[in-house]
């Protein structure tokens, strides 16, 4: 029984190994999605620089369109004046004419400010996108970093699996259904050792001849208030060996 007992011990650290395999088996995609996802974003981000570069340009030439638009019209109103022979209708005409040169002059003004920005966002796309060649290149090698973490992972996680089952092998039904039970209730720790006179899962204080018992080793003990399989310091002592 009290081998047993030193293999319900040993079974507790190992399966705390295991789980600590596990967990960074499993944490690798999760952290290669977070920089695949940093990545498109900042795509994304240099991308947005380039349809901003593009929308001023439409915006420039959509105001280069209504110059030359304007301008034939104030040529066709200045051909108007030079024929007219009625003062009223000059007037109306060199009216028109001048709130045309206004709006061109204005449109031009903007034209010319639409041009310097898209040439600012053109140098602020190179720069981005100089920048995710830059992490593509770094994601590419964690890429390849991570295939062989997997594969380096997956084998020492099969090897403690089989480790695992050669000492769960030898040992009762009982102990084995016992164990389980109580570990999956208590994360894991289905094994407590007698510190003193008390529990070390739980704390509480065991009477004098459950004492006797855990230190005979030769019984599995749950204790009274958690159900952890007790065992006396030699035994846990053996199995963290
Ligand atoms: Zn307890």
């Amino acid at each position: 029984m009290k081998e047993q007992l030193v293999s319900l011990v040993r079974l507790q650290h190992l399966d705390e190994r295991i789980r600590t395999q596990t967990k960074r088996l499993a944490s690798i995609p999760e952290e290669l999605g977070e920089r695949e996802a940093a990545f498109s974003a900042r795509e994304a981000a240099a991308e947005q620089l380039e349809a901003e570069r593009k929308s001023c340009l439409a915006r420039a030439q959509d105001l280069e369109n209504d110059v030359a638009k304007h301008e034939l019209r104030i040529t066709k109103l200045e051909e108007q004046i030079h024929g007219a022979r009625d003062a009223g209708a000059v007037g109306v005409a060199q009216h028109e004419a001048d709130g045309l040169r206004a709006k061109v002059a204005a449109a031009q003004e903007e034209a010319l400010q639409l041009l310097e920005e898209a040439d600012r966002y053109s140098a602020d796309r190179d720069t981005a996108r100089a920048e995710v060649e830059e992490q593509r290149k770094e994601l590419e090698s964690f890429r390849e970093v991570v295939v062989s973490d997997e594969a380096s992972l997956g084998e020492a996680l099969a090897a403690l699996q089989g480790e695992r089952a050669e000492l769960e092998q030898p040992l009762s039904t009982a102990a084995r259904e016992l164990y389980a039970r109580v570990a999956d209730a208590r994360q894991g720790r289905a094994v407590a050792v007698m510190r003193g006179n008390s529990c070390s899962g739980c704390g509480s204080n065991l009477p004098p001849n459950e004492q006797v018992k855990v230190s005979a080793a030769n019984a599995l003990l749950p204790c009274r208030s958690c159900g952890r399989i007790l065992v006396p310091q030699e035994v846990w002592a053996a199995g963290a060996e």
